[in-house]
């Protein structure tokens, strides 16, 4: 099954890579970011605007103030934009500045989050929960499903093990099962599973050999300074050359990356 993010499919032929910040933190930021991505051959953007992290005092997110450098962005770069709602209101709040709604790890049993949305017609990107079964996982986007909502892409972003070196273990089990057991688009998100900037490419070439339709990818202009998640976002030259070799990856499967 194919899902449309805004102007681009995900779940056909083509490879998609969605990329940016973990958090939007200025227009600054976020322009140069979504623009360099776009250069290098994202077709969709990701960024944060409210931030579900461990700690209370960490950075949360702009919120509303994030709105207009969307728009902005959007306009500059003309890619679709997906982000994570973290509370029901949040649908409607951002319905007009997003392509795409993200349901974080930490939500993947929210179901009365997942109902909500399954109640409009935007695309859904489902995380795997890191302690989730995989059939928990597959069972949640039938929350989304049941409610006429079709369009869910379901991501796998690394889970809790006794593995302590990286931030979490990615499994590439979850992706080659959902693929074979759902109708649904699987994609990875190698940021989140590994954690360490360093290790991401290899990642995401494993991804695409292992058969994902895509992959969701941080970056930053200036990782040391990011406001969430620094350690595991690429540079934007990092990620540029990544792009470059995963195509590669993807011509020795029969496959192209999809360009905007
Ligand atoms: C994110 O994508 O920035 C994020 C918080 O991801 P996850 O919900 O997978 O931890
Ligand atoms: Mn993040």
């Amino acid at each position: 099954m194919v899902v449309q993010v805004g102007n681009i499919q995900i779940g056909g032929p083509q490879f998609t890579v969605i990329a940016g910040p973990c958090s939007i933190e200025s227009e600054n930021q976020f322009m140069t970011t979504a623009l360099s991505v776009k250069n290098s051959g994202a077709s969709i953007l990701r960024g944060g605007i409210w931030k579900m992290r461990t700690s209370a005092k960490a950075f949360q997110g702009l919120g509303a103030e994030a709105f207009d450098i969307i728009k902005k962005v959007k306009a500059a770069t003309g890619l679709g934009l997906v982000s994570e709602v973290t509370d029901v209101r949040q649908i409607e709040e951002i319905a007009h500045i997003v392509d795409g709604y993200q349901i974080g790890a930490r939500n993947m049993h929210n179901y009365s989050l997942l109902k909500e949305l399954g109640r409009q017609p935007k695309p859904v990107l489902l995380k795997r929960g890191f302690s989730a079964f995989i059939d928990e996982w597959i069972k949640a986007a039938d929350y989304v499903l049941a409610g006429g909502n079709e369009n869910v892409i379901l991501c796998e972003r690394g889970i809790r093990t006794f593995e302590t070196a990286t931030r979490n273990t990615l499994d590439l089990n979850a992706v080659v099962y959902a693929k074979k057991h759902t109708q649904l688009p699987v994609i990875v998100d190698p940021s989140h599973a590994v954690g360490i900037a360093e290790l991401i490419p290899q990642l995401c070439y494993a991804s695409a050999a292992a058969g994902a339709d895509g992959l969701i990818i941080e970056a930053h202009p200036n990782p040391a300074q990011a406001l969430s998640d620094g350690p595991q976002a690429l540079t934007l030259e990092t990620f540029d050359k990544t792009m470059k070799q995963l195509e590669r990856v993807l011509a020795a499967f029969d496959r192209r990356l999809q360009k905007a």
